[in-house]
């Protein structure tokens, strides 16, 4: 019999007992040690899943908060003596920053080296009292290199020593073990060769731990797979899913016979039933390369809901799905088929159905032509028209879509979820939201407004409620940070609109104004990206159907008098592939997709929304989007950003981010204007609007007001000329 081994399971529990936990715990609802019990409990829940399926699996997965963190804490970096301090160091004001973790969404707190980097240590041993504490499973920990590599502050030049020193800590940390998980998914990089040697360097420093090392490696293929098969370790984890290039790479360079494969078969980041078939199939190959051979998941669980069973889904599409604890059970079905027993195989492949195609999107996929993709005349006349019809002031002030979600928005919503609230009464509940909004917002005197997306608890889910061809679910949670949890529909089938999604809301907020108030969208990249998605067409054609529903919903917007639309794409960077090789056809399909969706007039000005700030590398992408605004981060770098566009070509209209919404500090009009002065070195003044860095959502109305009070003031500053923008009296 194969061994079965799987990782990663979620470890938010069915009822989301470790955010009510911890946030309990925040709100001083419970001690410390209550928490402590809590996690436990739930961790045993854990384990004890793991062990109904499979044979083996780590042990110390479980993190208060985040495993980077706990790393940065194991190896010396961090000081806490208590669950507040570690607390502070996650969510306090003086935090970690957040980054996505490869290209998933999850975000993991990265790690900072202050200069004089401390000397690392083995302050924590975390994977030895896991193990002391539950007695079997094989101690984790994330991998000195992926470790490295995503904390930020060492100087390129020293990475190597870091490394190193880095390596010896982790020696003695694993020196008390018989065994150990290590993840390094950051291996999977396109990495020069010089760090494929600092790689091996640093393994070959941590042997002499003597202790059993399996190496996991996932999210996509290896690219050095020789150099990879002579670390001395005992065995080494593939993804079989996302790294295609691993089999290739086995056909080609065959398995040292010293190791183990451990071979990700299941998909841990979509949820579609395994086909044990050829699961078993590709198996039977490997094991012409392989002598020994473990099965596992191709990527951590925790990309994945918990069960399907929590579930009430329509059953021919439940049949189809394979959440995390039905991946333990596929590995369970996959081992028992390779022995020779077939038992539940016919069953576990035949209980759910395709839906049949939809003929009239199928239709307009295939009719679209390379005009569909282009809007009818260039921006540089475009903008003539908007800016005739708009009428806007030199930096206009606009903010990024949602406002305050109160808890009074959350329980209506809530109520009217579960029956409680007619939808009339509902509707009227969401009419009055908007209205106040709009009194607001020319109270306090913006250019463009936004009706405030009260009606919306998901950014996604929202639109995918809306849209056939996707489902949602009642429990799919998933962490996206911390206690942060989202819920990803499914796009099970051909996308498309039966109705308008947005248009009531949107046309009443302008019916309140003359100022114009934007449409709100999100793009089709951020609903796949955030989603999961269908694996029988190709990803482009699953994107072009969702922008043609987009794009009938701007139509509508038009029709309405709407003039502006915001087609919200913060996943934009996030989705692109791991390996730059595979770039250009990723960004291929995902511009094709926005500029398709944003068919609008040309004197409709067509917005889009990014949070963040890397853009350096992508900026020829984004101007090929040929939108006409964007609005991006900049507070948080001080406006560094605009280092990016020097030199650049990008001739659109700017919307910088000057308050960072991330933090309830309220910013001053010279705050802002640090970020506007450095902005004008680069952008032209009749390019640059000025904007939150992102919705509004999460603050609090007290944060809400007087912050924009500011940007206001700081706008009439700037057009008002004053010479010196830090001193202008108003
Ligand atoms: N329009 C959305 C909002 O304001 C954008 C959110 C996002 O970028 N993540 O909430
Ligand atoms: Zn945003």
């Amino acid at each position: 019999m194969i061994t079965t081994y799987a990782y990663g399971f979620p470890r938010l529990g069915v009822n989301r007992e470790y955010k009510q936990s911890i946030e309990s715990y925040w709100r001083r609802k419970i001690s410390s040690s209550e928490l402590r019990e809590n996690i436990d409990k739930l961790e045993a829940t854990r384990l004890a899943t793991y062990e109904k399926y499979v044979n083996r699996f780590p042990v110390g997965e479980m993190t208060l908060y985040d495993n980077m963190v706990d790393t940065a804490l194991m190896l010396g970096l961090y000081h806490c003596d208590n669950l507040d301090d570690y607390y502070n160091l996650c969510i306090g004001k003086k935090a970690l920053t957040l980054t996505k973790w490869f290209n998933t969404n999850y975000h993991y707190l990265v790690p900072e080296f202050a200069s004089p980097i401390p000397r690392f240590r083995a302050a924590w041993n975390k994977p030895k009292e896991a193990i002391a504490k539950y007695k079997k499973g094989v101690p984790y920990l994330i991998g000195p290199f992926t470790f490295l590599k995503l904390s930020t502050g060492i100087a390129k030049e020293r990475f190597g020593d870091y490394l190193l020193a880095l390596a010896e800590v982790y020696a003695e940390l694993i020196s008390d073990l018989d065994e150990v998980h290590i993840d390094e998914p950051a291996l999977v990089w396109e990495l020069p060769p010089a760090e494929v040697q600092l790689i091996k360097l640093a393994y070959q420093k941590m042997r002499a731990a003597n202790c059993k090392i399996n190496l996991f490696t996932y999210y996509d293929s290896v690219d050095f797979m020789e150099d990879l098969y002579e670390l001395p370790v005992a065995a080494i984890g593939l993804d079989m899913i996302n790294g295609q290039e691993n089999l290739k790479a086995i056909r080609k360079y065959g398995f040292p016979e010293d190791k183990t494969l451990i071979c990700g078969i299941v998909n841990g980041s979509n949820v579609w039933r395994t086909n044990i078939e050829s699961a078993v199939a590709t198996l039977n190959e490997l094991s012409r390369y392989a002598k020994s051979i473990v099965i596992s998941n191709a990527s951590p669980l925790y990309h994945l809901p918990i069960t399907i069973a929590a579930e009430t889904l329509d059953r021919r599409l439940a049949g189809r799905l394979s959440f995390a604890e039905e991946r333990l059970y596929e590995l369970k079905l996959i081992a028992q088929v390779y022995a020779g027993n077939r038992q539940g195989v016919a069953e576990w492949n035949k209980q759910g159905v395709h839906f049949d195609s939809d003929p009239g999107v199928k239709e307009r996929i295939k009719h679209l032509k390379d005009s569909d993709f282009s809007r009818s005349i260039p921006y540089s006349e475009r903008v003539v028209s908007q800016q005739q019809r708009l009428a806007l002031p030199l930096f206009p002030t606009s903010t990024i879509g949602s406002f305050p979600q109160t808890p009074v928005v959350r329980k209506k919503r809530a109520e009217f979820r579960t029956g409680r609230l007619s939808q009339e009464d509902y509707n009227t509940f969401i009419r009055q939201q908007i209205a106040q909004l709009i009194t607001l917002q020319e109270e306090l005197g913006l250019d463009v407004f936004v009706h405030g997306e009260f009606e919306r608890s998901d950014m996604v889910e929202f639109f995918a409620e809306k849209l056939n061809g996707i489902a949602t679910t009642l429990k799919g949670w998933i962490i996206s940070y911390g206690t942060r949890v989202y819920r990803p529909p499914i796009i099970y089938s051909d996308v498309s609109r039966p109705n308008p999604m947005t248009v009531d809301e949107i046309a009443y907020a302008q019916s309140l104004t003359p100022k114009p108030v934007k449409g709100m969208l999100t793009g089709p990249v951020t609903i796949i990206a955030w989603s999961f998605v269908r694996d029988d067409i190709p990803v482009s054609e699953i994107a072009y159907q969702i922008a043609l529903c987009l794009q009938d919903e701007i139509r509508d917007y038009e029709a309405n008098g709407i003039k502006i639309v915001q087609v919200d794409e913060p996943a934009f960077r996030e989705k692109a592939p791991l390996k730059r090789r595979d770039w250009d056809q990723y960004f291929n399909w995902a511009v094709k997709a926005f500029r398709l969706a944003s068919q609008a007039k040309p004197e409709t000005q067509v917005q889009t929304h990014m949070c963040y700030s890397e853009f350096g590398d992508i900026i020829d992408r984004i101007s090929q989007m040929d939108f006409d605004v964007i609005t991006i981060e900049a507070s948080r770098s001080r406006g560094n950003i605009t280092r990016d566009f020097i030199g650049g070509s990008f001739d659109r209209q700017i919307g910088l981010g000057v308050w960072d919404i991330h933090s309830p500090q309220i910013p001053s009009p010279e705050d802002m204007a640090e970020i506007v002065t450095r902005a004008l070195e680069v952008f032209p003044k009749e390019n640059l609007w000025l904007n939150p860095d992102c919705g509004l959502k999460t603050r609090r109305w007290e944060e809400v007001i007087p912050s924009l009070k500011n940007l206001i003031i700081l706008a009439g500053r700037l057009r008002k000329g004053a010479s010196s923008l830090k001193n202008a009296t108003d």
